[in-house]
């Protein structure tokens, strides 16, 4: 019997891993990515719980524990320099698995794991889809050329191009949490007091740690509600404007990526939530599906964990019933991550000075072991459930 053809749309974390793993079943998988390399996404994720489970599984932890940067301590400063409070994240988490790296390094190694199996096209992309009869659907591509596939997945991230082709406008699934987040790396030698350093005032916070000796990664939050798109070249500026009257090291640093000309990633924090991830021979996963937020800590997670999920629904149910198997077993978890996420977004960067005051004033009462054991409960908490409910009906 000829095999089934799948296509990916996408070679991030959720693209990947799906394709690592359907390729150890007999289909004949193919992956296309839209940009000519991995996006230089530097800032870092966690890893733990379920995500890191199947990074096992996929045979990832060892290299993701080369790579692992232990993120210590963070160090609170406000807008005049004056030093607020520090979290000791290394003690915090000291009884949990977790580990963090940048994004790119996950996309990578889990590239290095599967490129030498299966076609991946870089700078391509799926234009117009049409449907046939017999089940399958033609897909041209942006080169000019054509092929057909019984099912197409898109893990094109947040702003899916497929999702808005096959679900519905973008504004249909997107709930926008009041904040913008601005990533960058630059080239600067690492004179950090402590790992993380964070520099915090009402409606605005900038966070700073070190890949290396040589490069800083900045991750800017503001609360803002729906920022439209800004051009590569313009949101240097666009930080300034932001951060004018910040502590100066924010402005230099954000000078310094202008001048570097450093790629800078700039969205909206937002969520995806769609009532269903999968139509015909059509389905969405990862952030295109369920986008969580940087809030939830699980984002990378939830992609390897839907991927696994996926590609154990058609092993053990085929098309399309596979694709109902993956959404069941997932979707609880991922309703309790957004809910979460939600939850923290109402106290992340308080807006007013009372409110930063009042954040800050218990940060310094409450003991640091306190903090640290009910930060460590709810993680863990939020783990086990996810873990129950996707092993609960394996
Ligand atoms: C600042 C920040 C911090 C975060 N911290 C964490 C954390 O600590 N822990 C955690 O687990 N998660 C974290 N996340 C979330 C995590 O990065 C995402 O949830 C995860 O990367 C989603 O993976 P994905 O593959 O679904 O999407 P993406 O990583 O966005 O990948 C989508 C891919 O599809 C490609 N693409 C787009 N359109 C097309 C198209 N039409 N055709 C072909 N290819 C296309 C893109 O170029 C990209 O390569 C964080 C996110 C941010 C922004």
């Amino acid at each position: 019997m000829q095999k089934k053809k799948v296509l990916i749309c996408g070679a991030g974390v959720a693209g990947l891993a799906t394709a690592w793993w359907l390729n150890r079943q007999n289909l004949d998988v193919e992956v296309v990515e839209k940009y000519p390399d991995f996006k230089q996404n530097g800032y870092m994720i966690g890893l733990s719980g379920p995500g890191l489970n199947i990074a096992e599984k996929m045979g990832l932890k060892n290299d993701l524990l080369q790579q692992n940067i232990s993120i210590g301590e963070n160090l609170y400063i406000s807008k005049t320099g004056k030093h607020l409070h520090r979290l000791n994240y290394s003690k915090i988490l000291e009884e949990l698995e977790f580990l963090s790296f940048p994004r790119t390094n996950l996309v990578r190694t889990i590239y290095n794991h599967t490129k030498d199996d299966l076609p991946i096209t870089f700078g391509e992309k799926a234009i117009s889809f049409s449907d046939h009869a017999h089940g399958q659907t033609e897909v041209i591509f942006q080169s000019g050329s054509r092929k057909s596939y019984d099912l197409i997945i898109g893990a094109d991230g947040i702003h899916s191009d497929l999702r808005s082709k096959f679900f519905g406008n973008e504004s249909q699934f997107i709930h926008h949490m009041g904040y913008s987040v601005a990533a960058f790396t630059v080239d600067i030698p690492n004179t950090l007091q402590t790992e993380f350093v964070s520099y915090v005032e009402p409606s605005r916070q900038s966070q700073y740690y070190a890949l290396n000796e040589k490069q800083l990664v900045a991750i800017l939050c503001w609360q803002n509600n729906n920022i439209s798109s800004i051009p590569q070249n313009s949101r240097a500026e666009y930080l300034k404007n932001i951060f004018s009257g910040a502590n100066p090291i924010c402005l230099e640093r954000i000078e310094l990526a202008k001048s570097q000309q450093a790629h800078i990633y700039l969205d909206n924090m937002a969520m995806i939530e769609m009532p269903q991830w999968s139509q015909g021979n059509k389905v969405v996963i990862g952030d295109a599906a369920y986008c969580m937020s940087l809030l939830s800590g699980q984002g990378a997670g939830m992609a390897l964990t839907g991927a696994y999920l996926l590609s154990e629904g058609i092993k053990r149910h085929g098309l399309p019933n596979g694709m109902v198997y993956y959404e069941n077993q997932l979707r609880k978890s991922i309703l309790r991550l957004q809910k979460r996420s939600r939850k923290i977004a109402s106290i992340f960067i308080p807006k007013t000075h009372y409110g930063f005051w009042l954040r800050n004033l218990s940060m310094k009462l409450i003991p640091e072991n306190l903090l640290g054991r009910y930060f460590l409960k709810n993680i863990q908490s939020e783990i086990m459930d996810s873990e129950n409910g996707i092993q609960e009906k394996n």
